[in-house]
């Protein structure tokens, strides 16, 4: 997986991670409006007139020009159904004994109300918990099943949400989605 380049409305609210090709388009064509953090320079072809080697800087965030509209289409951050987002938010910390889950297969989706008695399949009703954990609480409250939460579900701000959808996030990146997290944020 490549370098990725953080694409941020004109209002600097993150709008997509786009590949390094995407984004060079935007920078050729003057779509962006202002940008932040380190280059990638994208080296083209030779010019056949003077020799000359065709180079583009795309920098690490950028944002884009005559995008005051595109806030309206955000809609609420998708919990997503291969839970690699949510493991990540809990940092894989099995939210009823507090270990560490270390292997992939003990890794599981618990409903802290229980589907079965109402509780929803959304952000501020699931945690990561072991296969083991979450069996011995069944279909039970943690207060039923004497096993308190030891961290708060919380649904991601849409800050939060690139740092936890991103892959090779560069250091302007995560310094600049960081910044702007909400306190009880656990992303860094
Ligand atoms: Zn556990």
């Amino acid at each position: 997986m490549g370098v990725q380049v953080l694409a941020l409305d004109i209002a600097g609210t993150p709008f997509r991670w786009l590949d390094i090709e995407r984004a060079s388009y935007y920078v050729a064509s003057g779509k962006v409006a202002w940008s932040l953090g380190d280059y990638n320079t994208l080296r083209g072809g030779v010019r056949r007139i003077d020799g000359a080697r065709s180079r583009l800087d795309v920098p690490a965030v950028i944002a884009l020009a005559k995008s005051e509209s595109m806030a309206r289409h955000y809609g609420p951050i998708p919990l997503g159904h291969d839970n690699r987002l949510l493991f990540r938010r809990d940092r894989d910390i099995c939210a009823y004994c507090g270990e560490r889950i270390t292997d992939p297969h003990q890794r599981t989706r618990d409903h802290v109300i229980p589907r079965a008695r109402g509780g929803r399949d959304v952000w501020a009703n699931v945690v990561t918990a072991h296969r083991s954990c979450n069996m011995a609480k069944g279909c039970r409250t943690p207060e039923e099943a004497g096993k308190p939460l030891l961290y708060v579900p919380y649904s991601p701000c849409r800050f939060e949400h690139f740092i936890l959808a991103g892959r090779n996030i560069v250091a302007d990146q995560m310094e600049y989605l960081a910044a702007r997290l909400p306190s009880h944020s656990r992303a860094v």
